[in-house]
């Protein structure tokens, strides 16, 4: 076993939540190293999450459009053919060049890469299996969770990943499916349901609640499973998975209603299990250790993401909140400036979320059921793409964006919008939001003409029920 002289900050971990706390605390001065189980720096975001999911959405649109979208511009394409090896080795070329991209920045920043399976053997001190064999001692004044999460599986439904799937064997099915089964109808299921579709698959959303997106707004829910259907997604909702059994032809799947009642077989060709994930702590030595955790696996942190074990810190899809990249990332930064003295926050109200489907939905604060739910009074500004010179232009009307603001003080409490590149257009409302802004902060900002953006505008001018061009 060998033993490594001491550093300020080990990290568990470096996918965006790690990897981040690790430049930042570099940036600050500490002695920072890395442990990463994986191959490769990154994460599941980089690795088997965002990147790859974003890069084959982006890839399967671009053969959607040369198929379907360009006839109404005046652009006849013939011959429009899927060579999928080569969109999945676009996709690793992507996922290389951010990982790479990763390590180069911890070369950049003095950042020591451990590379092998770490446990906390107590305070102070990472054992790591390494990769190349052996064993390594490192000790530390502080240890950081960063080891984020896996999917959920889904009992008696045994994943193998090739005729029944998790995400990351739906980003590199060798072949289009036939029939692809999606069961779960959150991001991640509609996602990658959006892409196979995309490539020709015929798709069903098998969904246990009555409706897809849970937590999103009710009325952004309704309006995506509208489009979606559109686009030729079916939608089992209201109806629960209680068999999945494969053969070399496919899988049969047992379907029931939710509430109960008589059962169905479906014979499809792939099923994806997306049905959520789940904290990734196990082999850590959390309970050796004495690390508390919630009723939900996850590591329990204070507001400083300490845990009940001095010198013990905790962040990302490793913790409560939403298990997204962005808010990981933030996370990785405030507990890195925390820990060299500084007063890191995260402003949880104000953390956007995005399902980067055909349109894109994007949500910020709260929801219309949210408010309602906590009885706070509140106003509604509403604008649809329809009405947006830039949107026509580009005959992507479909979508609106809704803007909800407190009846009294006319701060935005909630903002939500569904259309093309709603996932950037959404970055001006989480920027008012953190700023405090009342509606009509944004109303009376200069929006240039024609933007996407103007319809951000024209829903906060109807908060007050004053929209120009509706
Ligand atoms: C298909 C898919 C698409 C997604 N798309 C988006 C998106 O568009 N936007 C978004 O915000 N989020 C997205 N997410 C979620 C996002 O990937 C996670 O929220 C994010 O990666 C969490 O970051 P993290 O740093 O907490 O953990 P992770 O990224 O999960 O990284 C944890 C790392 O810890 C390592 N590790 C675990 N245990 C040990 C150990 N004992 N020793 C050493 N290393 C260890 C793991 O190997 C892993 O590399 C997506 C997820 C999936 C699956």
């Amino acid at each position: 076993m060998s033993e490594t002289e001491g550093y300020d900050l080990v990290v568990i971990g470096s996918g965006p939540g790690g990897y981040v706390a690790a430049i930042r605390a570099a940036q600050l001065g500490l002695k920072t190293a890395c442990v990463e189980k994986r191959e490769t720096l990154g994460g599941t975001c980089l690795n088997i999450g965002c990147i790859p999911s974003k890069a084959l959405l982006f890839s399967s649109e671009r053969f959607h459009e040369a198929g379907h979208g360009l006839a109404r511009h005046g652009i006849k394409v013939a011959g429009v053919e899927l060579d999928l090896p080569a969109m999945m080795a676009q996709k690793d070329s992507v996922v290389t060049a951010n990982t790479s991209g990763v390590a180069y920045l911890f070369k950049k920043h003095k950042i020591d890469w451990i590379k092998g399976t770490a446990r906390i053997a107590a305070p102070g001190l990472v054992e790591v299996a390494l990769k190349q064999g052996g064993q390594q001692q490192v000790k530390t004044r502080h240890i950081l969770i960063a080891t984020g999460s896996e999917s959920t599986p889904l009992p008696g439904i045994a994943i193998d990943e090739q005729r029944i799937i998790s995400s990351t064997g739906g980003l590199s099915l060798p072949s289009v499916p036939k029939h692809l089964v999606v069961i779960g109808g959150g991001y991640i299921g509609l996602e990658l349901g959006s892409v196979w579709r995309r490539l020709g698959s015929e798709v069903t959303v098998v969904e246990f609640l009555d409706r897809i997106l849970p937590g999103m707004d009710g009325e952004v829910s309704k309006v995506m499973e509208r489009l979606l259907r559109k686009q030729g997604i079916a939608f089992k909702l209201g109806t629960k998975v209680t068999a999945a059994v494969p053969s070399e032809a496919g899988v049969t799947l047992t379907l029931e209603p939710a509430k109960g009642g008589a059962s169905e077989t479906l014979a499809v060709d792939v099923v994806l299990v997306a049905v959520g994930r789940r904290p990734h702590v196990e082999g850590l030595g959390l309970e050796a250790v004495g690390v508390a955790l919630d009723e939900r696996g996850r590591v329990k942190t204070d507001g400083h993401y300490a845990t009940n074990i001095p010198g013990i810190h905790a962040i990302g899809d490793a913790i409560a909140g939403p298990m997204l990249a962005h808010k990981a990332e933030d996370e990785g930064i405030a507990l890195a400036e925390i820990l060299a003295g500084q007063a890191g926050h995260v402003n949880y109200d104000a953390i956007p979320g995005v399902v980067y489907t055909w349109p894109e939905a994007a949500s910020v604060g709260q929801t219309e059921e949210q408010l309602k739910e906590a009885n706070i009074a509140y106003k509604v500004g509403k604008f649809p793409f329809s009405a947006n010179g830039r949107a026509r232009a580009m005959a992507m009307t479909d979508g609106f964006v809704k803007i909800l603001a407190d009846q009294a003080t006319d701060r935005i409490l909630g903002a939500h919008v569904v259309g093309p590149e709603a996932g950037d257009l959404i970055a001006e409302l989480v920027l008012g939001m953190e700023f405090s802004a009342a509606a009509e902060d944004i109303a009376r900002t200069c929006h240039a003409h024609p933007t996407l953006n103007e319809a951000i505008k024209e829903a906060a001018l109807a908060v007050d029920g004053r929209a120009i061009h509706i």
